[in-house]
């Protein structure tokens, strides 16, 4: 349900009117093309991402617009509504991100100039994304590290969360919206399912802290068969350890963090609060500049990088799917005296169908 004070309206004016569309393609995603495309007036460039218009899309600009305020979420500029070729469109202008993506910029960082100090600044910018967007009722549920990408290539460029295909809104909960029923006096237990969305963006932190302090996922398949029923497994028991030499060095504080973000429990995992005020995370400055082996273990893993990537897309997409599972049992099972009658009403109501 889109809120309506919040609610914006794509312009349904021609995009070109105001906008040169580019050839330069600035990246692939499962939906088409961003291309670049400049403003005619300002000559400044955007990225340009067409989405077919349809419901999924509308969802996907409706909760990117919401979070657009945030330092480290990439701004939507303009949005368009324009038919091509007889198929309504939406156009989503947003700010161009030159500098690329995160771990492309972390690996070409010379050997040893990347500290834990840096790392813990690095993940301070993607705790305030997913801050912003938590305490607005959105989860992300699509963390991963080719959605993170910096503004410049400059040093004191910024970095910021993209893609919001897989955004969701937490409180879609129908009892909940019937104007009979406000939230104010509503169980724990039907306001409980909820979290585990939001758990899903914390599981995604955790994982991008693991690769930012040593260049190599949490978990991973054996034999290069991308989530294997053992790495299922493994994912769902939370095996995974911090393996030496590469995380020796590598502070307590650091590795208690990533736990909490990894528990295998998402009711008992951190919450982006927790995070937030964790040590390591608020006074970042004064985190060790212990040198750490991210840059030159993904150089040595550059080739398998793309299933590092694949991996992770994959697990997310698992997660969501067990989630919305999870939910749908926790609201079955919950005691709301609301939900039992509406649930004996059904059920009368089928049995004097079937007479
Ligand atoms: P999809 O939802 O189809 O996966 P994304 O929004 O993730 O599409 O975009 C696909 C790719 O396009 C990204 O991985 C990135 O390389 C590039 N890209 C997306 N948005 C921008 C942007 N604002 N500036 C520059 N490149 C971008």
């Amino acid at each position: 349900m889109l809120s309506l004070q919040n609610q914006r309206q794509p312009k349904t004016t021609p995009l070109v009117d105001d906008y040169e569309i580019s050839d330069t393609v600035l990246g692939l995603g499962i939906n088409g093309k961003v291309v670049q495309c400049t403003h005619r007036r300002t000559k400044q460039n955007f990225a340009l991402k067409v989405l077919l218009d349809n419901e999924k899309a509308r969802r996907e600009v409706d909760l990117h617009w919401r979070a657009s305020g945030c330092k480290h979420i990439v701004n939507i500029i303009d949005v368009y509504e324009n038919t091509y070729s007889g198929r309504k469109c939406l156009l989503v202008v947003m700010e161009c991100m030159e500098g690329g993506e995160l771990f492309q910029r972390i690996q070409e960082k010379a050997d040893s100039s990347f500290t834990e100090r840096e790392a813990a600044h690095i993940m301070r910018e993607i705790c305030e994304a997913i801050y912003y967007l938590h305490s607005r009722d959105i989860a992300h549920r699509d963390l991963k590290p080719e959605n993170l990408l910096y503004t410049t290539k400059e040093p004191n460029a910024i970095l910021k969360l993209t893609d919001f295909g897989f955004a969701k809104e937490t409180f879609t909960n129908d009892t909940l919206q019937t104007p009979c029923y406000t939230p104010y006096y509503v169980a724990p237990e039907v306001l409980g399912p909820q979290k585990y969305d939001k758990s899903c963006d914390i599981w995604s932190l955790g994982v991008v802290m693991y690769i930012i302090m040593c260049g190599f996922p949490p978990f991973y398949s054996i034999n290069g068969l991308s989530i294997s029923p053992g790495m299922k497994k493994r994912i769902r028991s939370g095996q995974y350890d911090f393996p030496d030499p590469e995380w020796t060095n590598v502070s307590q504080a650091a590795k208690d963090l990533i736990k909490g973000m990894l528990n295998v429990d998402p009711s008992k995992r951190l919450r982006i609060e927790d995070v937030l005020r964790n040590k390591w995370i608020a006074q970042y400055d004064a985190v060790p500049q212990t040198p750490l082996c991210t840059g030159r273990m993904l150089k040595e893993g550059e080739e398998t990088w793309p299933e590092v990537q694949e991996e992770m897309t994959r697990s997310l997409a698992t997660m969501r799917v067990d989630y919305d599972q999870m939910q749908i049992k926790a609201l079955d099972k919950s005691n709301n005296p609301l939900l039992t009658k509406r649930r004996k009403k059904i059920e009368e109501i089928y049995a004097e169908h079937k007479k």
